[in-house]
């Protein structure tokens, strides 16, 4: 990447949430950020939530493009990748933060909620790291960030799911950062505890309650905590490490 080469910086799941406050985290002049979203649910209220991201990335100065792209269809997530490169020819960055949750006891978990969740928060990380490790191999030189989670690390009641996705992140951080090192391609982790989004507002308070007792900082960790982490591992500071995991939770794990 010369002095005057467009920083491009790819964000999973960035019309909400962690990966909103990424993309305005990881913003700045002479930098382009894309970032796809994906709700079948509620078209309307999604697009809106993405331009919310695309007016705050340009309040700093940035370029920002939001494409509605679902992770876990590798068609889609070619069409992605395709569009950006038609359009900024290079991936520097990509943050796999796109993820959903779909709780239960193992004991009655449905087949289709483990499909759903292992769909989306691996097999979509696989399909992303493929095509834009590729890319920047042949720019020799790359940053790929995961969003796994301290559960994916210690385990947790009624998400098997979940848990499973997470654990097999971080394998597939070791692993994708052991393959592509030769390229210059860095490839770590992020692991938040409980961070207030979307994601643990649903949560029942009691659930809630529980959870920041265990936390020894004692408050729930706010998305720019894990953005300013991403940071990090996305810049020059960090050109040394790769395959590692960075725990952002209060302390809840250590
Ligand atoms: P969130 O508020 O629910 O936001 C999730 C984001 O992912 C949204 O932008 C959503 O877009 C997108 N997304 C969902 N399914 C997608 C798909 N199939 N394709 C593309 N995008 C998709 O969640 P969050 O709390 O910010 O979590 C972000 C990441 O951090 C997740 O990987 C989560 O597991 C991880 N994490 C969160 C916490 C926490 O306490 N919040 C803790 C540990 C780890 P749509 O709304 O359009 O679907």
């Amino acid at each position: 990447m010369t002095e005057n080469t467009q920083r491009v910086v790819v964000v999973t799941g960035g019309s909400r949430g962690i990966g909103r406050a990424i993309c305005k985290t990881l913003a700045a002049p002479g930098s382009k950020i894309f970032f796809n979203y994906f709700s079948p649910a509620d078209r309307e209220a999604e697009e809106a939530a993405a331009a919310e991201t695309i007016a705050a990335v340009k309040q700093a100065g940035c370029e920002a493009v939001g494409i509605w792209a679902n992770v876990a269809v590798s068609e889609e997530v070619t069409a992605f990748f395709d569009q950006i490169m038609a359009d900024a020819g290079r991936v520097d960055v990509l943050v796999n933060n796109a993820g959903i949750t779909r709780d239960g006891m193992m004991a009655r978990m449905k087949e289709s909620d483990w499909d759903a969740v292992l769909a989306i928060n691996l097999k979509g990380p696989f399909l992303c790291t493929q095509i834009a490790a590729r890319i920047m191999g042949k720019q020799h030189g790359g940053r790929i960030i995961n969003m796994a989670s301290i559960v994916g690390v210690r385990g947790n009641i009624g998400q098997a799911n979940y848990v499973a996705s997470k654990a097999g992140l971080i394998g597939l951080t070791k692993t994708a950062a052991r393959e592509y090192a030769a390229r210059n391609v860095t490839v770590n982790a992020v692991a938040p505890g409980f961070i207030e989004t979307d994601m643990t507002a649903v949560l029942p308070e009691k659930v809630k309650a529980a959870m920041l007792s265990a936390i020894p900082l004692g408050r729930a960790g706010q998305v720019e905590d894990v953005a300013a982490v991403v940071a990090f591992l996305a810049s020059d500071a960090a050109a040394y490490m790769t395959g590692q995991v960075l725990h952002v939770s209060g302390g809840m794990f250590m």
